[in-house]
């Protein structure tokens, strides 16, 4: 067994008796065989156990009380806890904590929906709650709601918005959709945000703010406290959902296509995520293989004459609008229109879905959309029947093997042409530079407002060596971009402080500020060490 640095095996065990008498001695795991459920199996520390970050064990509450003495009890004993939702963090740590030796704090057996509100669109729920419940829920109540969820529909509402997920309907940045948080904090004290904080509170879930500063973004990608209940915003089931397509023919296309999609995002015409690709650079064709891997990449006006020569766009998206008829069919005229001044650029409707008849009907793969179900607030596992990740790994022909698991490295940029090809530049430069395999055509998500997420997925094999040139390959990729203003919005546990790092404006002055209120309000570090780069006092600078 992995114990918290500085923890004897004699304290460990005296603080694991006293969790006992809190949750019942079925609750607190401490087993090898209970503790590897808990282990990352994406790990890219594959095959070596020093190394990997195993927790010491895990403690599974019921009720807030508990959370709170748990909480009471790690301090008295220095144990760290790592809370987790659902825990099904894949790609980005599993439930698995940052620093080894850390007691998960399982909440899932929270796992209560507290409210559904189907006039004001909202839910209050505990963090047990994965979409899969939320969804079955809503159906069984016959509420006219939809939810916004991640691809995999086991995760869980608060554990996936507390790291800043998406999703790919019209709440899609799921973090912005939470309203209202409950909130044991490191000492073991409970709080409400916003509107909360008044006993009695009637719009806990409809104003976020409350009165004075808005704390609830502090708990999100931090370690500052445990959520226990979240508000979330939900939509109104619309009348009809429909997908479209939009086929850019050029390559410098891209600048004024962008620009247009940004304004249709700002002004709500697109309010649900969409995908920005290159069916021309992702083509099997061996002359776009040829071009690509040269060092200029391939010219735009040789690209060009490729897409003319195959009939293959250089660009591609595929939209959904939803609401009522009218207003779907009016905005989808509009979307053509605003577009139309791209010379050559194709349009075509795909499937219309009516609801709530249409619930049993959506199909992931319909109409060639793998994230069909997703865009309808039908949360589903069928990603997972995709390879792992339904990624650009590859899957088919002689390079085809299924990885043992996957990581994420996702920088992020404005929605704009010259960022979104500026990105790409750097990814391939610095590919080329490591000797690794090109990437040639990620996808762009617009899951947040006028930005896109490059999502570039990492195989993590079976062969140690491989992942840690893996893993030092992301290192400096993600150097690379950040030295051109490409950020990450997510990061898997392995890499928190290399990210971290990169946002060092004025001597690392938001770090900094983050260390003030972790001392602040955890002065025996026994929150979350390490998650997103930030670590307690007694732990900081050290090489864990
Ligand atoms: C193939 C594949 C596809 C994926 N697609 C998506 C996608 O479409 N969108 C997406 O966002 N992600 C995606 N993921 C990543 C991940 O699977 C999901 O984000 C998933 O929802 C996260 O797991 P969870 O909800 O169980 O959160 P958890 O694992 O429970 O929590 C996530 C993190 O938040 C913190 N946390 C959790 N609960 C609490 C709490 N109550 N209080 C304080 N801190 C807490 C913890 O540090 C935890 O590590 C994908 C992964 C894979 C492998």
């Amino acid at each position: 067994m992995k114990l918290p640095p500085g923890v004897s095996a004699e304290q460990f065990q005296a603080a694991v008796q006293r969790m006992q008498a809190v949750v019942g001695t079925d609750w607190v795991l401490t087993d090898d065989a209970d503790i590897w459920t808990y282990r990352d199996s994406y790990t890219p520390f594959y095959g070596d156990q020093v190394a990997e970050y195993i927790p010491s064990g895990a403690v599974a509450p019921t009720e807030v009380a508990q959370v709170q003495q748990i909480v009471r009890i790690a301090n008295e004993f220095r144990i760290p806890l790592w809370p987790i939702s659902t825990g099904r963090n894949l790609g980005y740590g599993g439930s698995a904590p940052r620093m080894s030796g850390t007691m998960v704090l399982d909440l899932k057996r929270m796992n209560k929906v507290l409210a559904v509100d189907e006039h004001r669109c909202y839910a209050l729920v505990e963090p047990g709650v994965s979409y899969l419940d939320f969804y079955k829920y809503l159906r069984d109540h016959k509420l006219k709601v939809w939810l916004d969820c991640a691809d995999p529909g086991w995760g869980s509402l608060i554990g996936n918005a507390l790291d800043h997920g998406v999703g790919h309907g019209p709440n899609r940045d799921h973090f912005a959709s939470i309203c209202g948080l409950e909130v044991v904090l490191p000492n073991g004290e409970l709080m409400r945000t916003g509107s909360g904080a008044l006993p009695g509170s009637k719009a806990w879930q409809t104003f976020p703010y409350g009165y004075g500063p808005h704390i609830a973004p502090m708990f999100g990608q931090s370690n500052f406290g445990i959520v226990t209940k979240a508000g979330f915003y939900l939509i109104p089931e619309p009348e009809v959902a429909r997908s479209y397509h939009i086929m850019v023919p050029r390559h410098d296309d891209i600048h004024p296509f962008l620009d247009q999609m940004a304004a249709m995002v700002c002004d709500g015409t697109l309010n649900q995520s969409w995908q920005i690709d290159s069916p021309l650079l992702g083509s099997r064709d061996p002359k776009i293989a040829a071009a690509v891997e040269r060092a200029d990449g391939g010219s735009s006006s040789e690209l060009d004459q490729m897409s003319r020569d195959l009939n293959i766009p250089y660009w591609g998206t595929r939209i959904y609008l939803h609401g009522s008829s009218k207003v779907v069919d009016a905005k989808w005229q509009d979307v053509q229109s605003r577009l139309s001044n791209l010379e050559g650029v194709k349009f075509k409707s795909g499937n219309a879905y009516h609801f709530p008849d249409d619930y049993d009907k959506v199909k992931d793969g319909d109409d060639g959309d793998v994230f069909a179900q997703t865009a309808c607030g039908i949360p589903t596992m069928s990603i997972y029947g995709m390879g792992i990740g339904g990624s650009n790994l590859p899957t088919r022909g002689p390079r085809a093997r299924l990885p043992h698991g996957i990581g994420f490295f996702s920088p992020i940029v404005s929605m704009s042409g010259e960022d979104w090809l500026g990105v790409q530049k750097v990814v391939r430069q610095t590919e080329r530079e490591l000797g690794m395999p090109l990437s040639r055509s990620a996808g762009g998500w617009a899951w947040f407002r006028c930005t896109l997420v490059l999502l570039y997925v990492q195989p993590i094999v079976d062969d140690p060596e491989k992942n840690l040139r893996m893993m030092d390959n992301v290192r400096a990729l993600a150097k690379a971009c950040a030295r051109h203003g490409y950020s990450e919005y997510r990061t898997h546990t392995v890499w928190m402080d290399d990210v971290m790092s990169a946002f060092s404006f004025n001597d690392n002055a938001l770090l900094r500020f983050h260390e003030t209120i972790k001392d602040a309000v955890d002065p025996n570090g026994i929150l979350a060490p390490g998650r997103n780069g930030i670590w307690p006092k007694n732990l900081r600078g050290k090489k864990i």
